[in-house]
């Protein structure tokens, strides 16, 4: 299938699963636009890689998916959002008794508010365009919980229900809003974890991916950038014109226990 023509969004996509998805959207056609909050050479780069890797049209915009403005703005500088990827998103680890009110703030702010403000300037421009696909990175702790995670799950759960809003007021044109569910995929956000795991459970680093993160994954196996990417490109087609409202989870059978 071609997305020749569309321009594709993703939010924090500077790395992990927000490249992954940028780089298979890419292949499929679509023009690209990259984000985070940093403003770096490297940010730039990245998007000239895809731009020479796959001949389309590809850059990098900064803005912080913790200020509303920045992530309306962020949309209105592409100037056109034919394909939205809500993906940004942070984790912050501790029991609620303990989890300090700024991780909650900015938790809430950047996994749940940001695709809010996006999804509020995109849909203009896709009512406009008369096509749409809103893809929102949620997980698999957007439909179940586990412990000393409050702020990200109740920002994932709230992702799933913002998915289906927005889906129920775009039904009756060609815009679907759907999310995306990963069980534990190997990135930064990942890696980031498995220190204190390591410390926590007095484990080393092969154990603790096993023994506790790989746990509640059935199969055993990270799912990747890569895969993630191919279901966004699917969400995208004419296959899944009438899939919107729902979530698709990405987990090796995580959900299904
Ligand atoms: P990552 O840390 O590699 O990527 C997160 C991205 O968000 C980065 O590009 C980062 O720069 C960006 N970001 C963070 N704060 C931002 C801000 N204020 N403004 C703009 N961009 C910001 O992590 P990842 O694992 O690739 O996570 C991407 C998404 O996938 C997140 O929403 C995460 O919750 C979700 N997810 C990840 C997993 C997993 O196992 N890795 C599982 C389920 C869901």
């Amino acid at each position: 299938m071609s997305l020749r023509g569309k321009t594709a969004i993703i939010t924090g996509s500077n790395s992990g699963i927000g490249l992954g998805i940028a780089r298979e959207l890419a292949r499929a056609g679509a023009d690209i636009v990259l984000n985070s909050f940093t403003d770096r050479e490297e940010d730039h780069a990245l998007a000239r890689d895809i731009a020479q890797e796959t001949g389309v049209a590809a850059r990098y915009v900064r803005a912080d998916m913790a200020s509303g403005a920045d992530c309306r703005a962020l949309i209105e500088t592409a100037g056109r959002c034919d394909i939205l990827v809500n993906n940004a998103g942070i984790q912050h680890v501790a029991p609620i008794e303990d989890f300090a009110p700024e991780k909650w703030d900015a938790i809430i702010a950047i996994n749940l508010s940001s695709a809010f403000h996006t999804t509020a300037a995109a849909l203009p421009m896709m009512r406009a365009a008369g096509w749409g696909r809103i893809v929102n990175i949620a997980s698999a702790h957007g439909l179940t919980a586990s412990p000393f995670k409050s702020a990200y799950i109740a920002a994932k759960h709230g992702i799933v229900g913002l998915t289906k809003t927005a889906a129920l007021e775009t039904a009756e044109q060609p815009i679907t809003c759907n999310a995306i569910c990963p069980g534990y995929v190997l990135t930064p956000l990942v890696e980031a974890q498995i220190p204190a795991t390591m410390e926590k459970y007095g484990m080393g680093r092969e154990e603790v991916i096993r023994k506790v993160m790989l746990e509640r994954q059935p199969s055993r196996e990270f799912a990747t950038v890569e895969q993630l990417g191919g279901t966004t490109v699917f969400l995208c087609s004419d296959a899944a014109a009438q899939i919107t409202g729902t979530t698709i989870s990405v987990d090796g059978g995580w959900t299904a226990l």
